[in-house]
């Protein structure tokens, strides 16, 4: 990876850390797409996710999104197998699947917030626009075998500067407390 984005990506990271809780090993929710297009590429995904946000990560998948390889057929037994690795995330949807951009957003998206914290991996556009409204949440895609990592959403950016601002008022208030 280019130095320079790999800092950026270093930088990112912290701030997920710092300003919203993010812990190691990173959950990185990847949809059946990414893991098609590792495989049709021949990347190894684990590693490539870990180098982006270079640390160790826990791959997860949901049930609609593991389906929607099923769905492929032969083409897809490869990614299957290797979907079939990761730690599966129940969405609850058996009975009737959604569509991946439906689960990715049902299961990510709690009440405007990404609740647990997900890294989202996915190679859906729309999905990654719509994600970039809910603060703090993390995306990477594949572009032609180069994973990527998404510059920090304004929306994210906005976030991070209000728990700066609360956080040095914080500690102007209890040094003051202290007189
Ligand atoms: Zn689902």
């Amino acid at each position: 990876m280019r130095q320079k984005r790999s800092k950026n990506y270093r930088k990112q990271m912290s701030a997920y850390t710092t300003a919203f809780g993010f812990r190691k090993p990173y959950q990185v929710l990847v949809d059946g797409d990414i893991v098609y297009d590792a495989t049709k590429y021949k990347m190894n995904l684990s590693k490539s996710l870990e180098s982006v946000v270079q640390s160790e990560i826990k791959p997860m998948i949901t049930q609609c999104c593991i389906k929607s390889l099923y769905d492929r057929g032969d083409e897809a037994a490869e990614a299957v197998a290797l979907a079939k690795t990761f730690e599966r995330r129940r969405c609850n949807h058996l009975e009737t699947p959604l569509t991946q951009a439906e689960c990715l957003s049902s299961v990510v998206n709690v009440k405007g917030k990404n609740k647990h914290r997900y890294v989202v991996a996915t190679q859906n556009q729309q999905v990654r626009r719509q994600f970039r409204s809910i603060p703090a949440t993390p995306l990477i895609y594949i572009n032609r075998s180069v994973i990527i990592m998404e510059p920090m959403s304004p929306i994210t950016e906005q976030a991070k500067s209000k728990f700066e601002t609360e956080k040095l008022l914080g500690g102007l208030n209890s040094t003051r407390s202290r007189h």
